[in-house]
């Protein structure tokens, strides 16, 4: 992760929070969205958490100064999530053993290029959630999904 501006050419995608405090580019490729139905993120996003992800040394926080970390208890990976302690809008998901880091998908800046890969969590979704009949893999093993990065 760069906490500074700077590199060469246009980022692959730029993003924010809903108040713009926090401003981020990317620099590299993104991953297609998984759309995590879990209890982390039913309870820090309100409902799903829809996130793309980028390598950690391609996600260029331009503004960190509201950004804030909160512990994701429940996770298997020591994860933290990022968020503005202005606004209050979730932003990323980052695990301490991976070396990309989970961006969440409504953050980023129009068009992204991107669609949705799988549902996971999906047998931790909340009852309300039904999730939609889409024909996408639910909680499939993650290490034979193929997902797409560009
Ligand atoms: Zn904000
Ligand atoms: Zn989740």
């Amino acid at each position: 992760m760069q906490l500074t501006s700077g590199g060469s050419g246009a980022p692959r995608a730029t993003g924010r929070c809903l108040c713009g405090a926090v401003r981020y580019e990317v620099r590299g490729p993104l991953r297609d969205v998984l759309v995590c139905h879990c209890v982390e993120c039913r309870r820090a996003h309100g409902s799903v958490g829809a996130y793309s992800a980028a390598a950690l040394d391609d996600l260029a926080i331009l503004d960190e100064t509201a950004l804030r970390w909160v512990d994701s208890p429940e996770s298997d990976h020591g994860a933290r999530r990022g968020f503005c302690v202005e606004c209050g809008s979730s932003l990323f998901w980052q695990a301490r053993d991976l070396p990309r880091i989970g961006i969440a998908a409504g953050t980023l800046d129009r068009p992204t290029g991107l669609r949705v890969a799988a549902h996971i969590y999906a047998h931790q979704a909340g009852d309300w959630d039904e999730l939609p009949p889409d024909g996408l893999p639910r909680d499939p093993d993650r290490d034979e999904l193929e997902i797409r990065w560009s």
